[in-house]
């Protein structure tokens, strides 16, 4: 176990060993809600990535030819522990990264699911045949795995989104490298534990921690075939291009602004209960949170409604079991925020609710209050920017049509919700709006681990998507055999 506490440095774990970094450069890991420090990671450097990509080159020689359904067996034993160990790992989530303990929860549960589709991989797997292509001729497909891939995840999701990458491609019988967040990288080092015990072979599945220089080791490594990267939109963007550059397969999830439409015949209470949750939980550090409302009509009442209960959330740690606004990840991100609060102002939209008095009430931490801008314009920065924080912009259209148009004008197209009743309005919704991940009356429409996980436009960069048949796609290469038999 390598959970460390104080300032003690946390360590990378290579080939089936906990190992120091080879560079001295280490950043403080804190507690978000209180400031306190946790550990201190290690920034390594482009040589830990060499030395833990030729481990689990080696390992890959041996665990390609691990029989598929022995392979899906530690998975078994890795879902039996991550299950025994749910409400730890839940504990350790809130403490580096903020959010409230029951989102943490729900977290590590989501990060289950993907273990138990990974232990699909038998089936998954397999391939497809024809016989008869020509006379006496068939043809048959078999998938292989790809070799070393490596996964850059990004602080909000320390579990879930790491449980996206390794436990489908390890499944498929590729060999791992992740660089975890140096944000809230503790958790990490508890999820290479609990694999390790599973009965995961020397070199299967790596970590080295540290920023950009083991990105781009990763990213311009030979011996590197794939990488899946979670992060915000420009490093996605330059993750993509780099390592496609060097011929990698890639698959870079990014940044959003997720429009939420609530319609004439929506429901009030229901649809403030959720966008509240939505925009508001994880303190809106969440890739589909709602972080902007387009109100159709005269709906008065309803923003109103939304003030009143926004003002009336319970800000604090996460540990506190009725808190639902958690801090912000760390204070450089806060000012970046307080720069966008300042522009809504400068460029004319109306702040309906300020959450800044709450930085004075919860000094200890990185706080910020509930916040709303109201009469927003779709060119207005608020609108067009991902602020990744409590800050909720509410814009207002006649009807569906310019609502939908708010849609296409935003570069992101990660999720997209409309609230009603109307079966012709949430048709045309479905069909017409321009994101990849839809909600009707669902505040997260976040999709489950046997489909994929799919944002549009700058929200993905690649082609196959995290999850679902399209993870399994992603992590294998297929081989055609033409066989004739009148030889
Ligand atoms: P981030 O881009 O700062 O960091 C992500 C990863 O990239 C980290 O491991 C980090 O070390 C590395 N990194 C950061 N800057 C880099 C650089 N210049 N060069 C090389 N590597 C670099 O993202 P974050 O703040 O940790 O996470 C929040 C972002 O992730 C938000 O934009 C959010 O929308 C996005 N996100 C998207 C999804 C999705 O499914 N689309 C899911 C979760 C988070």
């Amino acid at each position: 176990m390598n959970i460390t506490k104080g300032t003690a440095v946390l360590k990378n774990y290579i080939n089936g060993d906990w190992v120091d970094a080879q560079s001295n450069e280490t950043l403080e890991v804190l507690n978000p809600a209180t400031n306190e420090v946790l550990a201190r990671v290690p920034i390594s450097s482009a040589a830990d990535v060499d030395f833990a990509v030729s481990a689990a080159k080696t390992a890959f020689e041996t665990w390609k030819n691990t029989p598929v359904p022995k392979r899906a067996r530690i998975l078994y034993k890795y879902h039996h522990l991550l299950t025994e160990n749910h409400e730890k790992l839940a504990r350790l989530i809130v403490k580096e990264n903020g959010k409230a303990y029951k989102e943490a929860y729900g977290e590590v549960q989501r990060g289950i699911e993907c273990v138990e589709f990974a232990v699909g991989a038998p089936t998954l797997m397999m391939g497809e045949s024809l016989s008869n292509i020509a006379e006496e001729i068939d043809s048959e497909m078999f998938r292989y795995p790809l070799g070393v891939v490596g996964g850059i995840t990004p602080f909000n999701f320390p579990m879930m989104v790491p449980l996206w990458m390794f436990p489908l491609a390890i499944a498929c019988g590729n060999t791992f490298v992740l660089k975890p967040s140096e944000r809230t990288p503790l958790l990490a080092n508890e999820l290479v534990s609990l694999f390790s015990e599973a009965g995961a072979p020397k070199g299967v599945f790596n970590i080295v921690h540290g920023a950009h220089d083991v990105v781009n080791g990763l990213l311009d490594h030979e011996d590197v075939k794939a990488i899946s990267f979670v992060g915000s939109q420009p490093v996605a963007k330059y993750v993509y291009e780099r390592a496609s550059a060097n011929g990698k397969r890639v698959q870079a999830l990014s940044g959003a602004k997720n429009h939420h439409i609530v319609m004439p015949d929506a429901d009030v209470a229901k649809a403030v209960t959720n966008i509240l949750s939505s925009a508001y939980g994880s303190a809106g550090q969440r890739c589909m949170a709602c972080s902007a409302v387009v109100v159709v009509g005269d709906r008065e009442e309803f923003v109103q409604a939304l003030k009143q209960k926004a003002s009336d959330l319970v800000i604090g740690n996460g540990l506190d079991d009725e808190v639902l606004l958690t801090p912000l990840i760390r204070k450089s991100h806060r000012e970046k925020v307080l720069g966008y609060i300042e522009k809504g102002v400068e460029e004319g939209a109306s702040l309906l609710l300020d959450g800044r008095s709450a930085m004075d009430e919860l000094k200890e931490g990185t706080f910020l209050g509930p916040t709303i801008f109201d009469h927003v314009e779709p060119d207005m920065t608020i609108a067009r920017e991902e602020i990744f924080a409590p800050v909720l912009s509410v814009l207002r259209a006649e009807n569906l049509d310019e609502a939908l148009e708010y849609l296409r004008k935003s570069r992101f197209g990660n999720g997209a919700t409309i609230y009603s009743k109307d079966a012709k309005a949430i048709r045309q919704f479905r069909e017409d709006a321009d994101a990849g991940m839809l909600g009707v009356n669902v505040g997260v429409p976040a999709t489950m681990a046997f489909f994929p996980f799919s944002g549009w436009k700058d929200s993905f960069y690649g082609d196959l998507h995290v999850n679902g048949k399209d993870g399994v796609n992603f992590y294998t290469r297929k081989k055609m055999i033409t066989t004739r038999f009148d030889y």
